[in-house]
């Protein structure tokens, strides 16, 4: 392309992710629209030993200001931080982003650098209380980051995870959140208090990241945790995107391994895929959690009713815990009940806090 494209300046291939970064001059009588547009066409297909294959891309396109002082680190954030839409769905071509170099950038993509917070402790780990419905006690808890950043104030994840997930620093992120976590873990033991399993959130992105289980095998070994103390959440769709049998075989195999190091092994959001049921032949996961959409929909139809009331006999049949998420009313803690789930997420019960909160929270309900 830059042989035949003259206005193509620059590009250079991110080691982490899939990305091409690409530096253009958008030609005369051309709008960055266009330009993606173009750039799509042309390199929608190539020959791969000897196929003609079809590529499906995101273009993130930020125009680079004539003035100012954005460093690169900042310019490539903004390229890649675009509209949220569903980056799983390869079936097409999607032009994600066109943005005015003149509008404010939005919370996340300005100035700041990640890495930078990740240092400086703006991630901060807030804890929120999983519970038994019918005794209303504590019984283990979920990990969820917030970004309390200097310049941009303070981000919930929503904000700022997608982000993460494209430009790969969710992998660094989720290093963070569990280190954090085992090592409060360990030091409630060594003071002989008393310690509830903790889950944290594990991107899609580890299932692909080379040396996964390396680094995972390294930090229970650094830790020495009791097997279940600590939770890994992965969302279901984080597994239902591998289509191949030996793709599928390497997620077993990460899911395998890593029970065997003493971590608990979830599936988030499970429901919301769909394939959720052929999933389950193959991973073999200690918990299902299922989303706040089931229970919203279990609400108001009997159909959804009888489904959720059959996937929670499944998780059940299969040895699994089963913990549904995002319950807000009493109505809702009495649905789940009459269909046999006994433990629950939800801001009714407990919203996420910080450490000290939860610390009373837990002596209060514990
Ligand atoms: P999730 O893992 O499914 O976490 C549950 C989300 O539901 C949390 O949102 C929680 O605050 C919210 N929630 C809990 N109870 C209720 C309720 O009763 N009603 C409603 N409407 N919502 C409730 P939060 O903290 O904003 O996190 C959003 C998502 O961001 C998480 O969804 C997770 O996918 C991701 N996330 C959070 N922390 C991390 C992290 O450390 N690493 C990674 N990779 N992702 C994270
Ligand atoms: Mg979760
Ligand atoms: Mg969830």
């Amino acid at each position: 392309m830059t042989r035949q494209d003259p206005w193509f300046l620059l590009y250079g291939l991110s080691p982490e992710v899939n990305y091409i970064l690409a530096l253009c001059r958008i030609p005369d009588g051309l709008t960055p629209q266009k330009t993606a547009e173009l750039l799509l066409r042309e390199a929608g297909t190539a020959i791969v030993n000897g196929t003609p294959t079809t590529f499906s891309y995101h273009i993130g396109i930020y125009p680079v200001p004539k003035t100012g002082s954005l460093t690169a680190s900042v310019l490539i954030d903004n390229a890649q931080a675009g509209p949220q839409q569903d980056s799983r769905n390869r079936s097409a071509h999607r032009l994600l982003q066109h943005r005015n170099a003149r509008q404010r950038p939005s919370a996340a993509q300005d100035g700041t650098t990640h890495g930078k917070g990740l240092q400086q402790e703006e991630f901060k780990v807030y804890l929120q209380a999983k519970y038994d419905i019918q005794s209303q006690s504590v019984c283990a808890a979920e990990a969820l980051v917030r970004w309390d950043s200097p310049e941009l104030g303070f981000l919930m994840p929503g904000k700022f995870i997608d982000l993460f997930e494209r430009n790969g620093f969710a992998i660094q992120l989720d290093y963070y959140m569990l280190e954090h976590i085992c090592r409060m873990q360990r030091e409630r033991l060594e003071h002989g208090k008393i310690v509830i399993p903790i889950s944290v959130n594990q991107s899609a992105l580890h299932i692909t990241e080379e040396g996964y289980l390396d680094t995972m095998e390294s930090i229970a070994e650094k830790y020495q945790l009791p097997a279940g103390l600590v939770e890994l959440e992965l969302t279901e769709t984080a597994f239902i995107d591998y289509t191949t049998k030996s793709e599928r075989n390497n997620t077993r195999h990460i899911v395998q391994s890593l029970k065997q190091m003493g971590f608990s092994m979830s599936i988030d959001d499970f429901c919301t895929g769909y394939s959720s049921i052929a999933m389950l032949q193959t991973i073999p996961a200690n918990v299902m959690k299922i989303d706040r959409t089931m229970l919203l929909a279990a609400e108001t139809s009997d159909r959804s009713l009888t489904i959720l009331r059959h996937m929670v006999e499944l998780g059940h049949n299969l040895n699994m815990k089963v913990v549904v998420e995002g319950i807000e009313t009493r109505k809702q803690e009495l649905l789940l009940l009459s269909i046999g789930c006994n433990t629950g997420q939800g801001f009714l019960f407990a919203k996420p806090m910080p450490h000290q909160a939860f610390r009373n929270f837990v002596e209060e309900h514990g």
